[in-house]
């Protein structure tokens, strides 16, 4: 159904990722699951005044909230921005870290390898569906993890990657083996080029909410 929330374009074509990540599994996960929050999403905010927000807005608004629409319409809003925010963190061009970003990640993690270990234990250490995270507060950078449809977005931190853990993203091609999906996509696919472009939009000043 039409709506203001809209299924934005994958950065690059279905088959990019494999075999990484098969065409197949981004037929699912991308027309399927995605697409249903989309929908889910705008079905719940027509006539409430989420409907004229912008999408980061909508989940900051509901996140945490007690009230049980708000509840659906923050896990709807929040799988929106997270798949939105997953497909550009992957990229079939294999980018190293540079920059600023290698810096901070070197004082850190002590290395890219280090980070990618923390990575990988907070997905497969993050008990049934959810996230893991690359974060920056002030240019000091975290591993987290968040379950089910929880960003650190919505409680005002700034994310540079993130991958899906939940099943959906990874049984076809992996099955029941999450740690194996990780390492391949964490190994492969991290698109740390958007990393750096997030990190580099945390020193600018904070964008006015519509
Ligand atoms: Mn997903």
């Amino acid at each position: 159904m039409a709506g203001p929330f809209t299924l934005k374009p994958l950065p690059w074509a279905e088959d990019a990722l494999a075999p990484t990540i098969s065409a197949r599994t981004i037929e699912f996960h991308y027309h399927k699951h995605h697409k249903a929050y989309v929908d889910k999403l705008n079905t719940l905010v027509e006539g409430t005044r989420y409907a004229d927000m912008p999408l980061e807005q909508v989940a900051r608004a509901t996140a945490g909230g007690k009230d049980a629409k708000d509840k659906q319409i923050f896990n709807n809003a929040g799988q929106v921005w997270n798949h939105d925010f997953y497909w550009r963190s992957l990229t079939p061009k294999a980018v190293q870290p540079g920059g600023k970003l290698k810096d901070c990640i070197a004082r850190d993690f002590g290395s890219t390898d280090a980070l990618i270990g923390q990575l990988a234990e907070a997905g497969k250490t993050q008990f049934g569906s959810g996230w893991a995270w690359l974060c920056s507060n002030n240019g000091r950078l975290s591993v987290e993890k968040t379950p089910n449809a929880e960003d650190p977005m919505a409680k005002g931190i700034n994310c540079l990657l993130t991958v899906d853990v939940w099943e959906h993203a990874y049984y076809l091609d992996y099955q029941n083996e999450r740690p194996r999906y990780l390492q391949e996509v964490l190994g492969k696919l991290l698109n740390w080029d958007f990393a750096a472009e997030n990190l580099a939009r945390e020193s600018e000043p904070v964008r006015a909410a519509a």
